[in-house]
């Protein structure tokens, strides 16, 4: 009978206890320090991180995964998605022909390419509601995609960048209201962020002013007063969310920065007294630079977009690289973010190499999308480095992407939360 119960709590405790992984990496970028450490050992426990250490430690019981000819850094976060669409010429009809199942079932596909090219975690900033679903599908491991923190429905006012029946005819536009994210005056803006609340949201996103892709004419207006921002930014508090700002127009921005947003999205038009404001505020921005090349590209081919869409794409999408080459420049907080589902969601590590290309140190453009996001989106106590405690957010690139950027569209592992997604 011993025996019995013996060999019965051998078996219940092999399945219990994950399994421990000692991975051997050639090159591992250490982040919080910016260096590049060589032939060093991290042990992984289940889903954390339990020991990193110098030279090649023996695997002993655990499972031994070689990356000796890789350079190893933290899962990558990509602090501006949109994970249920993507970008198409028939885009505009979807609103129309698409049942919210069938965002749900593409969303999988695009979280789970986002996930293989190295991106473990990622900030949605605004859907349906269905990247809630999807962000709870993902948490209870039905489905491969990264850790999800989501805006659910975008915060707009009426007309503005992110009312969803801009564009539509009259009969069918209606008067969404607050519980749709369309909000007019303080006491709407407030109703609005209770109900991002009670429908699951991680965080809140305003589109302060106008925006390329809206059927609408102007793409950097402003279309929140300040009162009604500062009455979202205090409601956020009060349920701890921060709030990120969709701004191309100047005039927008101070008045989301004064009123206390902690991220400025796209940023485009930004003028000295922006960045001067958003340095004195500590407001990190979220450049976006992949997204305005490709709305540009598109917007060359004919009837790609709608008429009043066309003119913003061609001014507005070129100059978000310049800005951010100056923004950089002036010392503003950066954290990485691509706007994916603007373009082809997979193509993420582009804004890498458009940073880097403007004056960023390869170093630093990593960091933007590791510790820097990590602290834009409130998580740095599980992850944005790899550290003894942390989650096992882990991936590798072929080459070192220090001395040639374009290494880090060449992600060849992918380890989340201590499971192994890719390992070529
Ligand atoms: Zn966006």
């Amino acid at each position: 009978m011993k025996k019995f119960l013996a060999i019965i709590l051998i078996i219940i405790s092999n399945n219990l206890v994950a399994q421990k992984i000692t991975i051997h990496c050639g090159q591992l970028i250490d982040v919080k320090a910016g260096q590049v450490l060589k032939e060093m050992t991290i042990e992984v426990d289940g889903n954390k991180i339990i020991n990193i250490s110098k030279g090649y430690l023996a695997a002993g019981n655990s499972k031994l995964i070689n990356l000796k000819n890789k350079t190893v850094m933290p899962g990558l976060i990509d602090s501006h998605v949109h994970l249920e669409s993507e970008t198409n010429p028939n885009r505009y009809m979807e609103t129309f022909t698409y049942n919210p199942a069938d965002y749900a079932f593409q969303s999988v596909v695009f979280a789970e390419r986002t996930l293989m090219i190295g991106f473990t975690t990622v900030r949605d900033l605004g859907g349906s509601g269905v990247n809630i679903s999807l962000r709870n599908a993902i948490n209870k491991k039905l489905i491969k995609g990264p850790r999800i923190v989501t805006a659910g429905k975008s915060i707009a006012t009426t007309g503005g960048h992110a009312d969803p029946t801009n564009g539509y005819r009259r009969d069918l536009m209606g008067d969404p209201g607050a519980a749709a994210g369309v909000i007019n005056g303080d006491n709407e803006a407030r109703h609005a962020v209770r109900q991002r609340y009670k429908e699951g949201s991680d965080l809140i996103k305003i589109t302060a002013s106008g925006g390329v892709l809206s059927v609408a004419k102007s793409g950097e207006n402003p279309q929140f007063t300040e009162n009604e921002i500062r009455a979202i930014v205090e409601t956020a508090k009060d349920y701890g969310f921060k709030v990120a700002a969709h701004c191309h127009g100047a005039e927008a921005m101070k008045r989301a920065v004064r009123a206390g947003v902690h991220s400025i999205e796209h940023g485009t038009l930004m003028d000295e007294e922006v960045m001067k404001l958003m340095k004195e505020h500590g407001t990190y921005y979220v450049p976006t630079i992949t997204a305005g090349k490709a709305v540009a590209d598109s917007a060359k081919k004919p009837g790609y977009y709608p008429d009043l869409v066309t003119p913003k794409a061609l001014a507005i999408g070129p100059k978000i690289q310049n800005t951010f080459a100056r923004a950089y420049k002036e010392g503003v907080k950066i954290a990485f973010g691509t706007d994916a589902g603007v373009y082809a969601h997979g193509k993420n590590w582009l804004e890498f190499v458009y940073m880097h290309e403007v004056g960023m140190p390869a170093m630093e453009t990593i960091q933007s999308a590791t510790v820097s996001a990590a602290d834009l989106l409130g998580v740095t106590d599980i992850v944005g480095s790899i550290e003894k405690g942390k989650l096992a957010d882990i991936i590798a690139v072929d080459g070192d992407p220090i001395k040639e950027i374009q290494a880090m569209g060449r992600v060849r592992f992918v380890m989340k939360d201590g499971v192994v997604y890719k390992n070529e």
